[in-house]
């Protein structure tokens, strides 16, 4: 076992804790990965505040980007020295993954929830090297090293900065593939994002690329909606000083847009959302959010002929999805990086107080300080 450094949350509302761990040694299908750094996402937070549960104690962190440092004798896809953003697990082999469909994989949530290997053997231990400290995602990214299975990692060109690149592999993600694959929108056709944290910019930005006329942004915070627009909203809606559904209906001649994107999962906005999408049109609830969509009358779905999807990871294969948006954004049109701030990986505490503040859109912390960017 590998002597590590790692932040551990060890129980429900404590604080990160970087602590001395150790970490197995990586099987055939896996590989170890030296962390650079790790955005912090949403979900990592509603863990470690008791939002939703999870097996503590837990090495939480699911943005991760790295180098490869060791590889298993069955890996084919990455090799010593490649430089790797880290995104979910999936199996690879059973009739979802090979219709290429990995985020509805049948193994899903054993791989990706349950804290240890696929088999229940643990990664992580405490410094006793007896104690099991969960995974998430298959990648606890909050950590000097980890060691994921293969189809965790996509490899990533040298030439780009892996300080920035680990939200790849979840917000960004989780909101262009909602457009891309979830919606997949005609070109002329209009879109409504409730909210502007990385899932929604990012699904901002894929509506422009994808060529939608019209992509109204919501918010209640006048600067995101400034970056909204920089980003291709074409209409933005504060929602704290107007009616953000009359205001839809204006802009869209009453009638409402072809896809509706809500990212908050608070129930009058998931409804007000619904109300938003017009005829025939698309309705995704993108959160993850325990609140229930108990607000559409039976008869009504039915005659606005209107569709509710659950979209979960984007319907992305990270592998396919990952590069692409890197490709956008050396062409400039998925400019991410403007709502990103760095922290120190020691300052991870005062990071994800910045994030849950609404303050800084995406913090990202840096693990290894001596890496130069290319
Ligand atoms: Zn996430
Ligand atoms: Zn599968």
């Amino acid at each position: 076992m590998k002597q590590i450094k790692a932040a551990v949350v060890n129980g429900v509302n404590e604080d990160y804790k970087i602590e001395t761990v150790y970490l197995d040694e990586p099987r055939s299908n896996e590989v170890l990965v030296k962390m650079v750094a790790s955005g912090i996402c949403h979900s990592d937070e509603a863990f470690r505040l008791g939002d939703a549960d999870y097996g503590l104690p837990a090495i939480f962190g699911h943005e991760g980007a790295g180098i490869v440092e060791q590889v298993g004798d069955a890996v084919k896809s990455v090799k010593v020295g490649d430089h790797v953003v880290l995104s979910y697990a999936f199996c690879g082999h059973c009739n979802s993954c090979l219709h290429g469909k990995p985020a509805t994989c049948d193994e899903w949530a054993v791989l990706n929830v349950s804290g240890r290997r696929k088999n229940g053997d643990p990664i992580f231990y405490k410094e006793d090297k007896k104690t099991p400290i969960s995974t998430l995602l298959g990648q606890s990214s909050f950590a000097t090293h980890t060691v994921v299975d293969e189809n965790n990692v996509i490899k990533i060109d040298k030439s780009v900065d892996l300080t920035i690149a680990g939200p790849l592999g979840c917000g960004f993600l989780t909101g262009s593939g909602t457009v891309f694959n979830g919606f997949k929108p005609k070109v002329n056709s209009t879109m409504t994002v409730f909210g502007t944290g990385t899932v929604g910019l990012a699904g901002i930005m894929a509506a422009k690329i994808a060529g939608c006329s019209t992509i109204i942004s919501i918010d209640i915070h006048d600067h995101r909606l400034e970056t909204a627009k920089k980003l291709g909203a074409t209409h933005t809606i504060n929602s704290k000083n107007v009616d953000a559904l009359e205001e839809v209906r204006k802009i869209t001649n009453g009638l409402g847009t072809n896809y509706v994107m809500d990212t908050t999962g608070i129930s009058s906005v998931m409804k007000t959302a619904f109300d938003a999408t017009a005829q025939g049109g698309v309705y995704a609830p993108v959160a993850v959010s325990s609140n229930e969509l108990t607000f559409v009358p039976f008869g009504e779905l039915v005659v606005s002929t209107k569709s509710i999807i659950g979209v979960l990871m984007g319907d992305a294969v990270p592998q396919v999805s990952i590069p692409q948006m890197i490709d956008f954004y050396k062409q400039g049109r998925f400019d991410f990086t403007s709502v990103i701030k760095k922290f120190d990986f020691e300052d991870i505490n005062e990071a994800a107080n910045a994030s849950n503040s609404g303050e800084v859109i995406k913090p990202i912390i840096i693990i290894d300080k001596t890496y130069k960017p290319q």
